[in-house]
């Protein structure tokens, strides 16, 4: 299984466009240690042909032309094969409505997630202008189900099965409807060739049993990195609320999630990093904490094979 990561930050990316924060700032200036990033998203292939979106970003036409493995090999093509929607956040789903240009899709989401982005979404109509532009399938909590090739359903080599982790509804769906297992969900990818599985769990509240179950026995993990400190945004100045008020599992403190991997024998990588994050600076003392605790911090284009 090959892996590429194509955007590791989490919503706004980094740089924000609207925040002046220390590590905003310093990135346009120059004067911090750090890289910038878009909008988390990651390409996972078992062949390195077919590819499998794990969220697909406001930043996807950057993101796909960053990547010489998503580049069309015809007049109108892409190794494009599916996309999975982890929850229905908006910097996780809103690059569908950027990937209009009338060619056939297939999503892959739990129902409720399915549902949030299609109904009253006047938008979406883009999406329908023929059918099967956007072909769903639909995610069952704890099944495992095969990636199809989208070209006459081939097995692509890659097995998932979504599994509900704390989190929660998307904010513009939070008075709309009511909470569901399915909002929020973690993925096992296995590569049925070589039996290597990857854990995508880019959302996570804190821990649960299920956690625990698709980190353990995972080659590879990459878990939710948003936040350090619960309280980086207030302590910023940039918000009320707090990193458990987004449901967003700090990595950092007594019980943080740095503390919870440094016990997990897998490759251990964060994505989804926020803006106001310490981690991104370079040379900063808490990415050598997270160094020390084995775990790397995801850039974009960073790749790995499993
Ligand atoms: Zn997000
Ligand atoms: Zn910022």
């Amino acid at each position: 299984m090959r892996l590429r990561v194509l955007g590791s930050a989490a919503g706004g990316g980094f740089p924000q466009w609207n925040c002046g924060c220390l590590n905003c700032a310093g990135v346009r200036a120059g004067s911090l240690r750090a890289a910038s990033r878009t909008q988390e998203s990651v390409a996972v292939s078992a062949d390195g042909q077919h590819w499998f979106l794990l969220n697909v970003s406001p930043e996807v036409r950057q993101q796909i032309e960053s990547f010489e493995g998503l580049w069309p090999q015809r007049a109108r093509h892409s190794p494009i094969a599916g996309i999975l929607l982890n929850n229905g956040d908006l910097d996780h789903c809103l690059g569908l409505l950027s990937l209009r240009e009338s060619h056939p899709l297939v999503g892959y989401a739990t129902e409720a997630v399915r549902r949030g982005f299609t109904e009253g979404n006047v938008l979406y109509k883009t999406l329908q202008r023929f059918p099967e532009q956007l072909r769903w399938e639909t995610l069952v909590l704890g099944r495992e189900m095969p990636l199809l090739l989208p070209d006459g359903g081939a097995e692509s080599g890659l097995v998932l099965t979504a599994l509900p982790v704390p989190g929660k509804r998307p904010l513009h769906l939070e008075t709309l409807g009511a909470p569901s297992p399915e909002d929020n969900v973690g993925f096992r990818i296995r590569d049925t060739r070589t039996g290597k599985t990857l854990a995508y769990l880019s959302a996570v509240a804190g821990w649960s049993p299920v956690v625990d179950e698709l980190v353990g026995g995972a080659d590879c993990v990459f878990f939710d990195g948003t936040f350090w400190t619960s309280d980086e945004l207030v302590n910023a100045g940039l918000g009320t609320r707090r990193a458990e008020d987004m449901a967003h599992w700090p990595v950092g403190g007594v019980g943080g999630s740095m503390k919870y991997l440094s016990e997990i024998r897998a490759r251990r990588v964060l994505i989804h990093i926020n803006n106001t994050n310490p981690l991104l600076r370079d040379d900063g003392p808490e990415r050598a904490e997270l160094s020390k605790a084995g775990i790397e911090l995801a850039h974009d284009g960073l790749e790995l094979e499993l």
